[in-house]
């Protein structure tokens, strides 16, 4: 049994705060600790339950914040970016039976800690066939069309309630409540980690590969916080303005749907000025 962690940085243990989670502050340099002890947790959980092979994909900004150093050594992280399924990459090689989302959080637009997607302030709202999509949502259509089920996710609470829609049989651990985008009341690693432990362990037993989903099409709607990065999205072929702030476009499958979100976003982002967004 082969599984594959992808592992975000948001609803990691102890995060609350922007510098928590932004590469190169001494905030983030505490926290990663914090995140790869949640990881670590899931990994031997796994392990507890019956698994022969973990590899762990870092999904959080230049997706090089584990300490790799303090994982169990029957781990593998894939570490870096410029992959071709982004935070789900290593999904596509026919040979995971099951995916965790470990340090999830809420979509753009969504109450919860350090809710967003993607992007942490441009994105005001996804949608996917009309429902409010999270990074967990997107993913786990990208996951489905491999037959790959996720079965355990982390993060705050408001994470793992969005996790009800998206992956109703999975395992959820909390391992913070929501109390504003920037707070949270915390439990302790030695907690946290205990929790995911036991939590992927009884997980393993749902990490069976199905039938690949076929559910497109999909016609994803992002709205900016501003008029300029909607005009500056439609230059990526198929995406269309829907609106003063908003933009559409429809993809036969979810892995087309997710690169073409990928490009979307990164236009964006460049069209951003420092001063007036
Ligand atoms: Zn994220």
């Amino acid at each position: 049994m082969k599984i594959l962690i992808s592992a975000d940085m948001e609803g990691a243990t102890g995060v609350t705060w922007p510098a928590d989670v932004l590469p190169g502050t001494p905030q983030w340099e505490r926290c990663r600790s914090l995140f790869t002890s949640d990881v670590n947790a899931a990994v031997q959980g796994f392990f507890d339950g019956g698994a022969d092979e973990v590899l762990i994909n870092e999904a959080h900004w230049t997706m090089r914040n584990l300490l790799l150093e303090q994982l169990d050594d029957r781990a593998e992280m894939l570490t870096g970016r410029h992959k071709a399924l982004s935070m789900v990459e290593g999904v596509q090689h026919g040979d995971v039976d099951g995916i965790a989302f470990i340090g999830y959080h809420a979509g753009a637009g969504m109450e919860g800690v350090l809710a967003h997607t993607y992007l942490a302030n441009s994105i005001t709202g996804v949608w996917v066939n009309d429902v409010r999509a999270s990074e967990g949502l997107l993913n786990a259509h990208v996951v489905a069309e491999y037959g790959v089920p996720v079965v355990l996710v982390t993060g705050d609470d408001v994470a793992c309630e969005d996790a009800l829609g998206y992956a109703p049989e999975a395992l959820k651990v909390a391992v913070k409540d929501h109390v504003s985008r920037y707070a949270a009341v915390c439990r302790t690693p030695g907690r946290t980690a205990a929790d995911i432990r036991a939590a992927a362990k009884e997980a393993a037993a749902l990490a069976v590969r199905r039938e690949p989903a076929d559910g497109g099409p999909f016609t994803v709607a992002v709205e900016f916080d501003a008029e300029h990065l909607a005009m500056a999205a439609t230059v990526v072929p198929g995406v269309t303005r829907t609106g003063e702030r908003k933009v559409a476009y429809t993809s036969g499958t979810m892995y087309d749907g997710i690169r073409t979100f990928k490009a979307v976003t990164t236009i964006a982002s460049a069209a951003v000025e420092e001063q007036y967004g």
